[in-house]
């Protein structure tokens, strides 16, 4: 979901889709183009999608990054984004594409799980509040577009689960706000302070054990409620490591820690 300018806001590519409206869409193996969409992707990966595909695919967060994205600074951005890593075959297909379809599907991304649809979140500096657009975007080869069943944007995210997801990206948005600006003293992400912020966002397990192996546990009380489900709840975990890279970096104060 990306943080839109509010000037650009009527630029966008496709269909904008303002509360109430609907599309027709659906996808399935009885459609020609099944699984073509899975293919050569600039596919974002957010830090709930990677705690949720690394549970998928049992294995560590760590070692979902480092054999399954790519780690870019887009230009004019300050904190790094993560992209999964297409198959290095001819068609660059999605490492979790099978004939059968995606191999991942209860935990699919969330850019896989709202397409076709698009989202985008913007700021009112003056009032405060953010407001969520919509688009309806299929590529051209898409055949889904032409099948019977209507949607909204709200009935379409609660047919494919995407609430949670949708929760986790306005959390993962407000947080990515505080990076308008360069936090870095010039240093970049690649800097101690980045690779901290990094790792406490987008990589729970290496976080989970820094919080119980270092000096953390010593300098800071857990709320009880963070003490409590760090371990299994991977929403409050994400939380937790927000608020310590927040805490660090702008000395914002965090709601499930505090000074011991
Ligand atoms: S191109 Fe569209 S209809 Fe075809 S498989 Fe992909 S999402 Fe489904
Ligand atoms: S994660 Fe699944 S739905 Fe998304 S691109 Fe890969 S195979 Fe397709």
């Amino acid at each position: 979901m990306k943080i839109l300018d509010p000037e650009k806001l009527y630029t966008m590519e496709g269909t904008n889709l303002e509360p109430g409206d609907t599309f027709n869409f659906a996808c399935g193996p009885h459609l020609k183009c099944f699984n073509l969409c899975c293919r050569n992707l600039t596919l974002f990966l957010y830090p709930y999608d990677v705690a949720r595909l690394r549970r998928a695919l049992k294995i560590s967060s760590g070692q979902f990054i480092d054999r399954h994205t790519q780690i870019v600074l887009r230009k004019g951005s300050h904190f790094p984004d993560v992209l999964l890593a297409m198959a290095e075959n001819e068609q660059k297909t999605c490492p979790f594409l099978t004939a059968k379809g995606c191999s991942v599907y209860m935990d699919r991304p969330w850019a896989c799980r709202t397409f076709p649809t698009e989202h985008g979140i913007y700021y009112d500096d003056k009032t405060g509040l953010s407001t969520r657009l919509d688009w309806f975007k299929p590529p051209d080869y898409c055949l889904g577009r032409h099948e019977p069943n209507t949607w909204t944007v709200e009935s379409w995210h609660a047919d494919q689960g995407a609430g949670i997801y949708y929760k986790q990206m306005e959390q993962w948005s407000a947080f990515l706000r505080h990076f308008e600006n360069d936090p870095w003293q010039g240093k970049g992400p690649e800097s101690q302070a980045g690779r901290m912020a990094f790792m406490a966002t987008y990589n729970p397990d290496d976080f989970l054990a820094f919080v119980r192996q270092s000096s953390f546990l010593k300098r800071y009380k857990l709320a009880a409620d963070a003490k409590k489900k760090i371990k299994k709840n991977d929403e409050i975990l994400l939380r937790l490591g927000r608020e310590f890279a927040l805490n660090f970096l702008f000395n914002k104060p965090a709601t499930l820690f505090q000074k011991a």
